[in-house]
């Protein structure tokens, strides 16, 4: 019995026949790499899915977020948040950059903008934050302090592929956004990533960044890195594109249907959508209540886990417990009791568009009682 495993993810893959015709067409061009046809016409299409004026395309979703603070000469003190992927806090490390975490809301998962401003000290020069689980951050709000104190924003968009307030795409919101395209996301060109920024000047700038600095074949501008996504990834990327909003709505049945199951679950709690956002449903966490539901959030994991059924616990443990953090004064959890509740009572359920009926009850099975 429950012999399948359940994964919290599935990677969404193209169609093989289709992708050969592509590797043909890039075996016969002999031109795999360096700004090819494919990658060029993925820049131009991911420019339209996510209505964003420029994009520049990356080998994976961390090194945007380590070029974006070369490309903006961000130094001192960067303000974000415990609550994400450990990358988003390496890419301040990469940088010699000291972050300082600011405590999250509650009811978003996403860094509290009333909590900003006391974070501020005169080395303070950017605010990171995440849209965590594709949840839109108070983008006015953050916006409204960066201009107070001429601070630039950097977001972590990896999660918010897709996600669009009222028509617009929250990718647009700060200096510059990043993406990942990692297999485990809602869309993904196996590894890969991009950052996205508002004129063509900046648009130059990381295109030099991530080819060593190089601005022509003699001249080389900056210290650059090597980030650029291959032609094979650009043209898997090309067909993903066509399938990503089917399965954005076979995820948005799974999350109606977990919700219609556990709406009454005592103890357990989730997040509806947002009247005016067009969510991805790239990740469906529940909250467990351990007083209430009467089993701890790690006893509820381990139980799935048992049955064959992988939940993860996303993001547990914080980022700030992470060694290279923890001595930091900002890390202190009295100083993020919010996050720290989050990170002890989170379950990510099994999210992905290949769900079967069958998969969604095995997980509801094992939280309904
Ligand atoms: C996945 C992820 C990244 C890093 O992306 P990679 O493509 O795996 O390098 C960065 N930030 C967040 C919040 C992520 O979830």
């Amino acid at each position: 019995m429950d012999k399948k495993i359940i994964t919290v993810t599935a990677p969404l893959l193209p169609d093989l026949e289709e992708f050969n015709v592509l590797l043909k067409e890039i075996w016969d061009s002999k031109w795999i790499t360096n700004n090819g046809s494919f990658h060029q016409r993925l820049e131009k299409a991911l420019c339209e899915y996510l209505k964003v004026p420029y994009i520049s395309l990356f080998t994976n979703g961390t090194l945007p977020l380590i070029t974006a603070f070369q490309a903006l000469h961000i130094t001192g003190e960067v303000i974000t948040t415990p609550y994400s992927f450990v990358a988003t806090t390496h890419a301040l490390w990469w940088n010699g950059i000291k972050p300082v975490f600011v405590d999250i809301n509650p009811r978003t998962g996403n860094i509290d903008p009333n909590k900003i401003e006391a974070a501020i000290t005169p080395r303070t020069t950017a605010i990171l934050p995440v849209h965590v689980y594709g949840k839109p951050c108070d983008v006015g709000a953050i916006q409204s302090i960066a201009d107070k104190y001429g601070l630039r924003v950097i977001y972590d968009a990896a999660h918010a592929f897709g996600v669009e307030v009222n028509g617009q795409s929250i990718i647009n919101a700060g200096d510059v956004a990043t993406l990942s395209f990692h297999a485990t996301k809602v869309y993904n060109t196996i590894e890969g990533g991009a950052l996205v920024m508002h004129d063509e000047k900046t648009k130059k700038r990381i295109d030099y960044l991530k080819n060593f600095g190089f601005a022509s074949e003699t001249e080389v501008v900056a210290p650059g890195i090597n980030s650029k996504m291959d032609e094979v990834r650009s043209a898997y990327g090309l067909l993903n594109l066509r399938q990503v909003d089917a399965a954005i709505e076979a995820r948005q049945k799974v999350a109606m249907a977990y919700r219609k199951a556990l709406r009454n679950v005592e103890g357990i709690s989730f997040w509806d959508d947002i009247p005016g956002v067009r969510h991805n449903y790239s990740y469906f966490p529940i909250f467990v209540d351990a007083e209430r539901y009467g089993m701890t959030r790690d006893e509820l994991y381990f139980k799935m886990k048992d049955r064959n059924v992988w939940g993860r616990r996303y993001f547990y443990p914080l980022i700030s417990e992470f060694s290279t953090y923890r001595g930091l004064e900002s890390a202190n959890p009295a100083n993020l009791p919010q996050a720290t509740k989050m990170a002890n009572s989170v379950i990510c359920l099994p999210m992905h568009h290949a769900l079967s009926e069958e998969d969604i009850q095995r997980t509801i099975d094992c939280i309904a009682k």
